[in-house]
């Protein structure tokens, strides 16, 4: 006795797919396979075959296989449809389901499965499985947390003066302050406006009652947050402040001026910590602890000092002001290693190469440069041409213009980018924040 043909449509983009079935044929002379990659094919062939059994992938292109099932229910109500998929998420299921579909079978599966379904279809009795719930592992992948305690942290990343507002939200408005830590080492490189915060924080979390403070130079925006630096205000605590000697005055002169009644309600002699001054000299390395730190000095109006500092794997450098190549603005591609304009930083590039991690700021754009020549600080593509030469891993910019607001720094970053492109820079670039913090 010769059995009715069954007519199976399969519609599914995989080629592989459609040979599974191809291979059920010679057992079962009697299954009539129609096979369609995408759901135009499969609609033309459910319009023109009486199809019985039809196994259609969630995902067909152009029409998704759910569009599909309702237009084939609608057509041929009779038939029995199976949705597959790669995705055997429950709202799928539960969708097809809804719409008519016998079953739902998740992907990938093999000929044995579907021979058996096909046969319990056709003898009226096929029970849909209910869907399998994901295998999720109870111990996921997580990378091992790493906990070095080598970091620096920027509390303040404004140069010349703070801005607040909502303009300055993103990279914030306190002037310069570094916290280098490495272990038990602590040194805060720069006493701006940041620099209160951070006297909250040690207040608040730390054992530690040597604090060192480091001065590249003087100005306002490096020494703004000296007077309300808590620890100054607190008898446990030993502060040394290291700073260049000044043009006119040493850094304790200075201090005493500013801590005045005139100014503050606190002058220095009522300063309750144990105060030390110290002076720093260009390329005179000593030391804090074992950490080794050296300076150089940077170009920029009075007595101005630039670090380096080895710290965990990392050499640091740190250079907040600095004009190189006074006045030019042109390409920055002619100034090359011989250029007679670059001769004034063979001494700096020199220092500071080798250096893992550089900040160095950027602070003008190249038509600001042109009204500013003389300030102290770089146009972003002279800042770039120095970075190129002392070729560090990583060029965090920080000393951002108080004019520059959070959209302007961003384009500002976009414009470094592509000044490093353009000199052909393999450095990876950040831009600084306050808060942010960096571990190695
Ligand atoms: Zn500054
Ligand atoms: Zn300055």
């Amino acid at each position: 006795m010769t059995q009715e043909p069954i007519l199976i449509l399969v519609a599914d983009p995989e080629k592989k797919v459609h040979a599974l079935f191809a291979s059920l044929h010679k057992e079962n002379p009697h299954f009539k396979f129609f096979y369609a990659f995408t759901s135009d094919e499969a609609i033309k062939i459910f319009s023109q075959e009486h199809i019985d059994i039809a196994f259609c992938d969630l995902y067909l292109y152009p029409v998704h296989g759910l569009e599909i099932l309702k237009k084939l229910k609608s057509i041929l109500p009779g038939a029995s449809v199976i949705i597959t998929s790669y995705e055997p998420m429950i709202q799928n299921y539960r969708a097809c389901l809804a719409n008519g579909a016998l079953d739902f079978i998740p992907k990938p599966f093999d000929a044995k499965l579907i021979h058996n379904i096909l046969k319990a279809i056709v003898a009226n009795n096929y029970i849909p499985q209910a869907l399998e719930e994901p295998k999720i592992s109870k111990h996921p992948f997580i990378l091992k947390e790493h906990t070095s305690d080598t970091y620096i942290k920027f509390w303040g990343t404004r140069g010349s003066h703070t801005v607040s507002g909502t303009d300055y939200l993103r990279f914030g408005g306190n002037t310069s302050c570094l916290e280098v830590r490495s272990g038990n080492f602590l040194a805060i490189i720069d006493a701006g406006t940041g620099l209160s915060n951070l006297g909250q924080y040690i207040i608040e979390h730390e054992n530690k009652k040597e604090i060192e403070l480091l001065l590249g130079h003087t100005h306002l925006d490096h020494m703004a947050g000296l007077p309300s630096f808590k620890p100054m205000h607190d008898s446990k605590f030993n502060v040394t402040i290291r700073a260049p000697i000044n043009f006119y005055k040493s850094t304790k002169e200075l201090l005493r001026d500013m801590l005045t009644h005139a100014f503050f309600p606190v002058d220095l002699e009522e300063v309750k910590a144990s105060l030390k001054f110290k002076e720093l000299y260009a390329c005179s390395p000593f030391e804090i602890g074992s950490i080794k730190i050296d300076c150089h000095y940077t170009y920029h109006p009075g007595t101005t000092l630039g670090f380096k500092i080895k710290i965990g794997p990392v050499v640091l450098g740190y250079i907040t002001d600095n004009e190189v190549l006074m006045g030019y603005s042109g390409d920055p591609k002619l100034i090359t290693h011989d250029h007679p304009m670059l001769l004034p930083h063979l001494g700096f590039i020199e220092f500071f190469k080798g250096c893992d991690v550089l900040i160095h700021e950027a602070q003008y754009s190249q038509k600001v440069y042109t009204e500013k020549v003389g300030w102290g600080h770089s146009s972003i593509y002279n800042a770039a041409t120095i970075v190129k030469y002392i070729n560090p891993k990583v060029w965090i910019v920080s000393h951002h213009d108080p004019e520059d607001s959070d959209e302007m720094i961003q384009k500002k970053y976009e414009t470094i980018v592509e000044a490093c492109n353009y000199l052909d820079m393999q450095c990876g670039i950040r831009m600084a924040f306050d808060g942010l913090k960096i571990h190695f």
